[in-house]
């Protein structure tokens, strides 16, 4: 009898809403900006109005190139309100990627900042189908630019109307997409429909609340993200707090020390980041005289080394690891505790939260062998795993191949090595790209880096594999020794020599090969980046 009157679709706006139904007077800050969620609606009304009087229109692309602003989070809102496609372009990438991603998702309206000016210029004859820029400015100095600009931001903003009336529409229609880093050749576009973007926001808002003793995320909260918002939508977090009318405070560009100023100042409670952002924050000069112990912290993106877990725990910060990837949305397991184990001693909980977590609610996980079995739920049998869930992107945008290749079986291949424990705690042991195959047995590069790093005069260590004409591969190691320290890698055979005895490595996993380095490379995300060690042993071999 109600003719389905009652299934309105699933559209972010739906998000919007409540945010501001729970906590209208909580604020959105960033630098001397700081307003709450009625004018935050007011605001993302007004963007949709000027995106509107800009000619975009459902199905059009709007790229966004700027550091973590209230900006930001209104296009995360405003674009996909209205119909239109959100492309948070990674500005970490090469001026030739960035140039990639933008003709391929077919940006139509681009918001850059002024930071980024000399880039889009430079790429300006590449991008036929933009039609138009609206400069995103932190200062009243208006930069120079050979672009068509239709103005500035908060300019436009001011006059424009703070009516809108936003229709329903398709629930898969798509929202949001985005580019992986792309380790190997160009980087390939995900999307996301506003129904799977509710739905991830759903299912992380009880997963945040509800997995340990103290709630991660809940109204009462200060959020400030440490995950850049282009890297896979700040991993859904400002949706979720906008949902839950959670104060947040966004940084702008990163600078540790101001993170921590800001985390002080303005009362932050809880932020993520991949671990080597977390490690450069704690080891901040700010850091050193600041109580971090309300700071709750969710790391992911990479797996956390155990300095980094010691020292979290030492300084009473609340920890917690979650993993999922660019093609997840991101979220897919975290770390839960039950009664018994939230109750541990801070010192034993490292272990439990160090781990990869326990799959959230609807995602569907299995970890699948070589021989296509699945594996034991005894931590020691290997294998890839793979997923399915509400919230994955259905394939790469204009490569169906590449889309069928990732999709193959009906199951997402998330290509990472994992084993899962009797409790149903997952584990990655690795990616199935830097596992090493030496002598026909696997070497897990991350375990290995994670018993070098327990030396206590390493900073930082990365292991690769690289080919070997008698075992196929062996582990080749690179150090950062910590600062003023000396090592050699006689000291840190005789320090895996350990693991060997007790037996948590084989004596041929010990790298013959140790160097010492200044620096390890990173991704535009921040993570370790083995392609370009790779390559870079490779080029020293043959030179
Ligand atoms: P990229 O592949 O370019 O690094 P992503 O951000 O999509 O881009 O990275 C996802 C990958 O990061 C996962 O496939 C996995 O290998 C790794 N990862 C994410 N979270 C964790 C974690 N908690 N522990 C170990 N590895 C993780």
């Amino acid at each position: 009898p109600c003719d389905g009157a009652y299934q309105y679709p699933l559209l972010i706006k739906r998000l919007l809403l409540s945010g501001q139904r729970y906590a209208p007077g909580n604020e959105i800050v960033c630098a001397d900006r700081r307003y709450d969620y009625r004018e935050l609606n007011r605001r993302i009304a007004r963007l949709a109005n000027v995106l509107r009087a800009a000619g975009i229109g459902p199905g059009d692309t709007v790229a966004v190139m700027d550091w973590d602003s209230h900006r930001y989070l209104e296009a995360y809102f405003a674009v996909p309100m209205i119909g239109a496609v959100l492309h948070h372009v990674n500005v970490r990438l090469s001026v030739d990627q960035i140039g990639y991603t933008m003709a391929h998702a077919e940006d139509r309206l681009v918001l850059v900042h002024d930071d980024f000016l000399p880039i889009v210029e430079e790429l300006a004859g590449r991008l036929p189908l933009v039609r138009g820029f609206i400069r995103l400015s932190d200062s009243d100095a208006v930069a120079d630019t050979s672009l068509n600009s239709l103005g500035e931001y908060e300019a436009l903003l001011d006059a424009a109307s703070a009516d809108c009336d936003f229709p329903d529409f398709d629930e898969n229609s798509v929202a949001t997409t985005f580019y992986t880093t792309g380790t190997t050749g160009n980087p390939k576009g995900v999307f996301f429909s506003h129904r799977q973007l509710v739905l991830h926001t759903l299912n992380m808002a009880t997963t945040l609340a509800a997995h340990d003793g103290v709630p991660l995320l809940r109204s009462q909260d200060v959020y400030m993200p440490m995950t850049p918002m282009f890297h896979v939508h700040a991993w859904g977090v400002p949706y979720v707090a906008t949902l839950l009318g959670v104060k947040q405070v966004y940084p702008g560009r990163y600078e540790p020390n101001r993170l921590v100023k800001l985390y002080r100042e303005e009362g932050v409670t809880f932020s993520h980041g991949v671990p080597t952002v977390l490690q450069m924050v704690l080891n901040c000069d700010e850091a050193k005289d600041t109580d971090l112990g309300r700071w709750k912290l969710l790391t992911g993106g990479a797996a956390p080394t155990e300095g980094l877990v010691r020292q979290m725990s030492e300084r009473g910060i609340g920890f917690y690891t979650g993993y999922g990837m660019s093609e997840t949305c991101p979220l897919l397991s975290l770390t839960y505790l039950d009664a018994r184990q939230a109750e541990l001693p801070a010192a034993e909980q490292v272990a439990l939260r160090m781990r990869t977590g326990v799959p959230i609610p609807l995602v569907d996980l299995r970890i699948v062998d070589e021989a296509g079995r699945e594996v034991e739920p005894d931590d020691r049998g290997v294998g890839e795993v793979q997923v399915r869930a509400p919230w994955l992107t259905q394939g790469y945008l204009r490569e169906p191949e590449k889309g069928a290749e990732l999709w193959q079986g009906g199951w997402l291949h998330t290509g990472d090595v994992a084993s899962i424990n009797r409790d149903g705690v997952l584990q990655i042991r690795d990616r199935i790209k830097d596992v090493i195959k030496t002598g026909g047995e696997w070497i897990s590069s991350l375990l290995l880096e994670s018993l070098i790093s327990r030396h206590p005069k390493v900073a930082n260590v990365a292991v690769i594999g690289v080919p070997d004409a008698r075992w196929d591969e062996r582990p080749l190691a690179l150090v950062v020794p910590a600062a003023g320290e000396t090592l050699d890698s006689e000291m840190l055979k005789r320090h895996l020599a350990q693991f060997v005895a007790s037996g948590e490595i084989n004596k041929w996993a010990i790298p013959d090969d140790i160097r010492f380095v200044e620096s390890i490379p990173v991704t535009s995300v921040g993570k370790v980046n083995k392609k370009q060690i790779r390559e870079r042993i490779a080029q020293s071999a043959t030179l």
